[in-house]
C-alpha cells in the first residue's frame, strides 16, 4: 500500500490577508489589481495633502506613547507633528503651513486629554487571526487595557462626522478585534474610532457572535479574492476578473489616470481637495 500523502491530503495554503486588501476588492475589483497584482503597479496620481495630514497626525500620535513617560507632553506632540511633517499635495506653502498649525492644534488637543500613566497594551501593533483558512492580520492605531479586556483603538482625521455604525459595521474593526485577542491572549470586544478633528469618541461592543459574522464575511471576500489572484497568476487581466466600478469617488482615485471610465465616472480632483476650510469652532479636518 502506498502511504505517501497525496495533494488532497495536504492542507491547504493559508490565503494572507489584511481587510484593506479585502475591501479594496469589494469596493473596485481594477483598483485592487492595480494596487495588489500588477507588477510594477502603475505609476500613481500625485500625493493627497489629507493623506499627508493623516500621516503626520498618526506618527505623532504613535511616537508620543513610545516617549519615556516623563517626555509624554502636550508640548512635545506638537513638536512630533513637525518631525513627520511634510508639504506634499498643498496647494502651496501658505496652504501647508496653515495645515500644520491645524494638526497641531489637533494633535495637542487629542494629548492634553490623555493620561500619559495610562499606558497602551500595544501602539501600531501588528496583529492576525486565522478563519477559515484565512490569516488575517492588520496594524492597529492602539490596543488599551480596560479591565479584563482590550479595546481596539483606530485613529480617524477626516472630514466626516463618524456615527456608531461606523463602529458597528467596520469589517477592520471587527476583524482587529479577533485579532488582537488571538495575538495578545486576552478578550477584546469594543472598539472605538476616535476622531480627533471634533474630538468625538464612537464606540461598539462586539459580542462573539458579531465577531464571528464579520470574520465570516471576510473570509467570503478573501475566498473571491484568492480565485481573482489565481486566475491573474494564469494570465486573466482583464475585465472579465478585475472589472472596473466607476462611482463618484473615482474622482479620489491614485489610478484614475489608468481607468478611462473612472475618469469618465468622475472629474479629477485637486490633491488638496479633501480639506475642509478652517471653521471657527473647531479645528478644520482632513480625509
Ligand atoms: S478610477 Fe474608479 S473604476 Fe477606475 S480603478 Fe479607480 S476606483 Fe476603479
Amino acid at each position: 500500500m502506498n502511504d505517501q500523502p497525496t495533494l488532497r491530503d495536504m492542507p491547504k495554503r493559508l490565503y494572507r490577508a489584511t481587510p484593506t486588501r479585502l475591501l479594496a476588492w469589494l469596493d473596485c475589483p481594477r483598483r485592487y489589481r492595480f494596487t495588489y497584482l500588477d507588477r510594477p503597479p502603475p505609476p500613481k496620481g500625485p500625493p493627497w495633502a489629507h493623506n499627508t495630514v493623516g500621516a503626520a497626525v498618526h506618527n505623532a500620535l504613535a511616537q508620543w506613547w513610545r516617549l519615556p513617560r516623563e517626555a509624554r507632553t502636550v508640548i512635545r506632540s506638537r513638536a512630533l507633528v513637525t518631525e513627520y511633517w511634510s508639504a506634499d499635495g498643498f496647494r502651496d506653502a501658505d496652504q501647508a503651513a496653515q495645515w500644520h498649525e491645524h494638526a497641531q492644534d489637533m494633535v495637542e488637543r487629542y494629548v492634553s486629554g490623555l493620561d500619559p500613566d495610562d499606558e497602551p497594551r500595544g501602539v501600531e501593533r501588528t496583529v492576525s487571526t486565522i478563519h477559515e483558512g484565512v490569516a488575517l492580520s492588520g496594524r492597529i492605531d492602539r490596543v488599551d487595557e480596560r479591565g479584563a479586556e482590550l479595546v481596539v483603538v483606530d485613529y480617524k482625521t477626516g472630514r466626516h462626522v463618524l456615527g456608531i455604525d461606523d463602529a458597528r459595521s467596520s469589517l477592520a474593526l471587527a476583524v482587529y478585534a479577533a485579532a488582537v485577542s488571538r495575538t495578545l491572549r486576552r478578550p477584546a470586544h469594543r472598539v472605538e474610532l476616535h476622531h480627533l478633528p471634533s474630538g468625538e469618541v464612537v464606540a461598539w461592543e462586539h459580542d462573539d457572535h458579531t465577531i464571528a459574522r464579520h470574520l465570516d464575511r471576510a473570509a467570503e471576500i478573501a475566498a473571491e479574492c484568492e480565485e481573482a489572484d489565481d486566475a491573474f497568476r494564469a494570465g486573466a487581466t482583464g475585465d472579465e476578473w478585475f472589472p472596473p466600478r466607476p462611482s463618484p469617488l473615482c474622482g479620489w482615485c491614485d489610478y484614475r489616470q489608468h481607468c478611462p471610465e473612472g475618469a469618465a465616472a468622475s472629474p479629477a480632483r485637486a490633491p488638496w481637495s479633501a480639506l475642509t476650510p478652517p471653521a471657527t469652532n473647531h479645528t478644520p479636518t482632513s480625509e
